[in-house]
């Protein structure tokens, strides 16, 4: 049972009632206020004499380990941009990483005219190796919302660390969290706490329920909402990059009417197999898409081999009505 205090209540008055009436509970603070969960061994009172205590605002009796995961709108707006259940599907599309402002300036005219809403492009990268290229920071910021406003683009971009959230969140509409750092708790409240939207991408190694808790860590430091994207789980079969999820994204989708997005690219690790991908997500459910798109992919600092050619993108985003 979750026992919610009302914004301006005293706390620590509502618990002394709780443990008068037999309620073993421990407080959890978020931006959005204080609630009190109850330990099972506590004694058993009726909701309605809980409910009148002064200073309580609710009591909830939801098994649901993620009530406001459980609440979120199935589609909301980002930036202008409907996403969820009943949008039309949307399409974020950019480099692994934002490399010069040429660079950039290109992906988002490729990005535009094929018909996107967001442009993507690492500032911040996580690399597997140390001793690859980890992004240029916040110049690249820079890079990237100017090419998306020149094009009427919105940006999507990660955050690596608690300390770049602030501008991280001056730059982007939407703050992607990396597979890496899905269950980053002190990451995740830092964005939170810009009240951005997040795209939250699956961990590699993450089952379902725990990306729904981590997303919940987000909901409750204050995070407009969250949008989920699948890229792909850790498979045995070094064939394709990752196993994408399909079964996944179906459950969010259409269970539990949460957004969720999916990223081929990073699912497959080569761009022969994003528009089979593509098409599949779609089909299961998803309300869009985020691929890698690079104006000369031979060249690219990161992710060369699945990133698509400008030709490439637009074709696909054709075939697949997007544009
Ligand atoms: C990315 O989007 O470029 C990225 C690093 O993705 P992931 O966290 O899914 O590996
Ligand atoms: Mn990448």
């Amino acid at each position: 049972m979750i026992i919610t205090v009302k914004r301006g209540a005293d706390p620590a008055r509502v618990q002394r009632e709780l443990s008068g009436r037999g309620l073993w509970t421990h407080a959890v603070e978020g931006e959005t206020g204080v609630a009190f969960v109850v330990e099972p061994h506590s004694m058993a009172v009726p909701l309605a004499q809980l409910r009148r205590i002064e200073g309580v605002q609710a009591v909830s009796t939801s098994p649901s380990a993620h009530p406001k995961v459980d609440a979120q709108p199935p589609v909301f707006d980002v930036a202008g941009v409907r996403l969820g259940e009943g949008a039309p599907a949307v399409l974020m599309g950019g480099p692994c990483c934002v490399e010069d402002e040429a660079q950039i300036q290109a992906s988002a005219q490729v990005v535009a005219e094929a018909g996107g809403q967001f442009l993507r492009g690492g500032a911040y990268k996580p690399r597997t190796s140390p001793y690859s290229f980890a992004g240029h920071g916040e110049p690249a910021l820079r890079w990237l919302r100017q090419a998306a406003e020149r094009h009427g683009l919105r940006v999507v971009t990660e955050a690596l660390r608690p300390e770049d959230s602030g501008v991280v969140a001056e730059y982007a509409h939407l703050i992607q969290i990396g597979s890496r750092n899905m269950q980053n708790f002190a990451l995740l409240a830092a964005v939170a706490k810009t009240r951005r939207p997040v795209l939250l991408k699956r961990s590699g190694s993450a089952t379902v329920e725990e990306w729904l808790l981590a997303a919940e860590h987000c909901l409750v430091h204050g995070a407009a909402g969250v949008i989920f994207c699948e890229r792909g789980i850790r498979g045995f079969d070094p064939s394709v990059r990752n196993l994408l999820d399909l079964g996944a994204v179906s459950l969010l989708s259409q269970v539990l009417h949460q957004p969720v997005i999916v990223d081929p690219s990073h699912s497959a690790g080569r761009r022969d197999l994003i528009e089979p991908l593509s098409r599949a997500a779609l089909a299961a459910g998803a309300h869009g898409l985020l691929i890698e798109t690079h104006p000369d992919p031979a060249n690219a600092q990161s992710d060369g081999p699945q990133a698509l050619p400008p030709p490439a993108f637009a074709a696909l985003a054709r075939a697949l009505r997007l544009a």
